[in-house]
């Protein structure tokens, strides 16, 4: 059987009110070298078009998603969530898919989404797979906000870690195409990249991230290193309880923080559920340590900073 076969196989939809958005909560991040508080929002969509037609290996993401919702729906998230903002000065949009993509979110609702959150925060940072981006899509966003940024999950530049550990059909030249789009329409990239997918070693799960950090800063102003957390229904949940995966080392993540201090863009990670069995963890001894040394001093653009949260939707 094939990764995407199993991965598709093992998942289990569930049904949601298309009204009701996912989550929100507010967190730590960097705005122009300081730390401040970032608001976050997930919309209910119909979610990633990839996750339903075969899908990543360590993303439960499609498990929270409504299987139709439509602008009305939309429309009614958008208007409950607005008077949670407390003056954040930046917003995270997450759809548990695409932003970009006109099937999950009509034009007309993105739209909406960017002018009401444009006119309350001064950066608004969405999330899309690289080849769903086009051009005219960026230049009307830039229209209803002051400053954009586009985050892409390229997870990995090694074609092999991102066809047979991701089950990603997507790499460094799409990333490469988006991110000079998004650069050209005045944007900022962010990039995502995961530590330790399934099937590799601790060892190869280091040397491919910091690889990866590496290929892909010339097309990134942020790096965000993301240890892998097991999220229930997927293939890497399977392994997990079959104990032929354990998410990364703390001090893995360290290492590879360490080893792309080189790096131009920003580098950071916020592993989810970090000191926790389900996320990157160490013996349990000095997990508190590790965590509480690495969130200190988080300040210095350009300087690598991680950050742990207890949680997040889908773990
Ligand atoms: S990780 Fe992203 S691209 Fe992959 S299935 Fe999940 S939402 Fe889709």
């Amino acid at each position: 059987m094939k990764v995407g076969e199993l991965v598709h196989e093992l998942r289990v939809d569930r049904g949601y009110d298309p009204g009701e958005i996912i989550s929100t909560w507010t967190e730590k991040d960097l705005l122009d070298g300081k730390v401040v508080d970032a608001w976050v929002i997930i919309f209910r969509t119909r979610g990633c078009y990839w996750a339903h037609a075969s899908g990543c290996s360590m993303c439960g993401y499609v498990n929270d998603t409504a299987v139709e919702v439509g602008d009305a729906d939309l429309a009614h998230q958008l208007t409950s969530v607005l008077p949670r903002h407390q003056g954040q000065p930046m917003v995270k949009v997450y759809t548990s898919g695409n932003f970009f993509d006109d099937h999950e979110l009509s034009p007309d609702s993105r739209r909406s989404i960017l002018r009401d959150l444009g006119d309350r925060c001064d950066k608004v940072v969405v999330e899309t797979l690289s080849h769903m981006v086009r051009r005219e899509q960026l230049e009307d966003a830039m229209g209803h906000v002051e400053r954009l940024e586009v985050a892409f999950g390229l997870e990995s530049t090694n074609e092999r870690v991102l066809r047979y550990a991701v089950n990603k059909m997507w790499g460094l030249r799409e990333h490469a195409r988006a991110a000079a789009m998004v650069r050209d329409v005045g944007g900022t990239v962010k990039t995502y990249l995961l530590v330790k997918p399934p099937f590799l070693t601790e060892r190869e799960a280091i040397e491919d991230a910091v690889r990866s950090g590496h290929e892909a800063d010339p097309h990134s102003d942020t790096i965000s290193f993301n240890p892998v957390n097991v999220q229930r229904d997927t293939l890497v949940d399977h392994l997990f309880k079959r104990r032929q995966y354990r998410p990364p080392w703390l001090w893995s993540v360290v290492e590879v923080l360490e080893r792309t201090r080189d790096l131009k863009a920003h580098v950071k990670s916020h592993p989810t559920a970090g000191g926790l069995r389900r996320g990157a963890h160490n013996c349990g001894t000095c997990d508190r340590r590790v965590i509480d040394a690495a969130t200190s001093g988080p300040s210095s653009p350009g300087k690598a900073f991680i950050h742990l949260e207890g949680s997040a939707p889908g773990f």
